[in-house]
């Protein structure tokens, strides 16, 4: 890690006082001195002409509202994360109606947008906040941070955007701002890094104005420091962006390090068996990928699929293997390959009764966690599972596939197995 030094000296403009406690150290940069004096007031000085004040969790902003829209907003951009919001807090509107939710909505909640380790760390903590708090979120760091899914900056984003307390975060945008402002090379991921950028922001963020200031800095990374093609031309700090002036703003912040392995390939099996207007879904288990949404029945080929026993009304004959559904997790891709089957007995597709299916014979006889899922988006009764992404196209692809008569006649679609 290192910090760029030409561009700027180490010593604070004439009769400014660096009030930040911010110590430099030995490494020569820029941004002591600059930072207690300049940074924040052009930044919320640019914020108030330009900056985003209409959003949804703008608007009432509640430490749950602001916290809901910080897990919402990690991985994912605010005109995806909207209409999540809009629906996530007319079906939730507050931590109460979360904590007593099922599992299950909140995930189909959840649905689409990935991680689902967020919704479920979600539903964790609003349990947490209304038996410990009666319902009343934390007011401090640590009793932020003491709940499943919030770190540091998420604590710090829920008592400067709620309270105004002058707290200082460090998301992703902020730490593209502040490296290529400060010109500070290094992966931000390694430890160093991060704590420089840590004591970096730390030293930025103004004693008032601190709501503004983090949605300003925020809103800035978004929309003009973006990760391609900044527009620096517009920028409040572009007179003394280090990235900017030697014109590298295309190589800060510094990639991760290559990948000394090729990405794993992870291949399963997944048995579609089909009655009717229905398909037979299992619960995921808890922790893991995919962790308590639903899921068709895994296996590891094609022939351990086909000796579960219990299929003695399907028709074998009009089993096909479907297209591979592929889909890259953080640290593998995975391949799953369908093997669609009708079953012939009916499927009482009652999604909420799903285990009432009394005519319809368990896939082994001992799956507790499985059920006949209604196709059809237009089932009421669908919006009470979560459903993987992949997992929901694919039903509809099927549900398209059965709705043509494709396994009521002999003529084959697709590799026959
Ligand atoms: S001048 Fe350009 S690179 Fe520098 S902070 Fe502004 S937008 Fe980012």
């Amino acid at each position: 890690m290192k910090r760029r030094s030409s561009l700027h000296g180490d010593a604070l403009p004439q009769g400014a006082a660096d009030t930040s406690g911010y110590t430099p150290g030995h490494t020569p940069g820029h941004t002591s001195a600059y930072a207690p004096t300049t940074f924040a007031p052009r930044l919320l000085a640019w914020w108030d002409v330009h900056g985003r004040k209409t959003l949804p969790w703008q608007q009432q902003r509640t430490p749950y509202r602001v916290w809901l829209s910080e897990v919402m907003l990690q991985q994912t951009q605010v005109s995806t994360a909207t209409p999540y919001f809009l629906r996530f807090t007319a079906q939730f509107p507050e931590v109460q109606t979360l904590a007593a939710a099922p599992l299950d909505a909140v995930l189909h909640g959840w649905a689409g947008l990935g991680y689902y380790a967020r919704a479920r760390n979600l539903h964790a903590a609003a349990q947490a906040v209304v038996r410990e708090g009666a319902g009343v979120f934390p007011e401090t760091l640590d009793g932020l941070q003491a709940l499943p899914g919030i770190g540091r900056s998420t604590a710090a984003a829920i008592l400067s955007l709620a309270h105004d307390a002058r707290h200082t975060i460090l998301d992703g945008n902020v730490k593209r701002v502040l490296t290529r402002w400060a010109g500070l090379e290094g992966f931000p991921g390694l430890p160093a890094v991060e704590r420089e950028l840590w004591r970096l922001a730390e030293a930025c963020t103004p004693q008032g104005r601190n709501a503004d200031y983090t949605q300003a800095i925020m809103d800035l990374g978004a929309t003009l420091c973006t990760r391609a093609r900044p527009a620096c031309a517009l920028c409040p700090l572009q007179a003394d962006c280090v990235a900017y002036l030697s014109q590298r703003q295309a190589e800060l912040p510094t990639r991760r390090p290559a990948a000394k392995r090729a990405r794993r390939v992870r291949r399963v099996v997944v048995l579609v068996a089909v009655s009717q207007d229905a398909v037979w879904l299992e619960a995921r288990p808890a922790k893991g990928i995919w962790g308590g949404l639903w899921s068709f029945p895994e296996f590891a080929d094609l022939t351990a699929a086909a000796e579960l026993h219990g299929f003695a009304s399907a028709q074998p004959a009009l089993a096909r293997v479907w297209p591979t559904v592929l889909h890259s997790f953080t640290h593998y891709d995975l391949e799953l390959v369908p093997w669609v089957l009708p079953v012939s007995a009916p499927a009482s597709a009652s999604a909420s009764a799903p285990r009432q299916a009394a005519s319809v014979p368990p896939l082994t006889g001992a799956e507790p966690n499985g059920r006949w899922y209604p196709m059809r988006r237009t089932t009421a009764a669908k919006t009470r599972v979560g459903l993987p992404a992949p997992i929901e196209r694919l039903i509809e692809a099927v549900a398209d596939a059965t709705a043509a008569g494709i396994f009521s006649s002999d003529e084959a679609l697709g590799e026959r197995t």
